[in-house]
């Protein structure tokens, strides 16, 4: 069963490109999919605000960040 509402979704979405599809996630991922990228949401503000979401930048910042900033 689908618990997720746009607004709750919103709420949570730290993307600051305002392209649309905020709060809509299943979109949101299948089109950074699509380039080979991953969603802004799984990047530090400060690499958020460039967006920069391909997976070789996730990789780095994890490598030298790790996960925490996730939580
Ligand atoms: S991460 Fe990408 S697709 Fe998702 S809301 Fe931000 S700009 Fe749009």
């Amino acid at each position: 069963m689908r618990t997720c509402t746009l607004e709750k979704n919103k709420s949570h979405c730290p993307c600051s490109f305002g392209c649309g599809k905020a709060g809509i996630c299943c979109e949101c991922l299948d089109y950074h999919r699509s380039l080979g990228e991953l969603p802004g949401c799984y990047f530090p503000p400060e690499v958020e605000k460039t967006g920069d979401r391909s997976a070789a930048r996730f990789i780095e910042v994890v490598r030298k960040q790790g996960t925490a900033y996730l939580r």
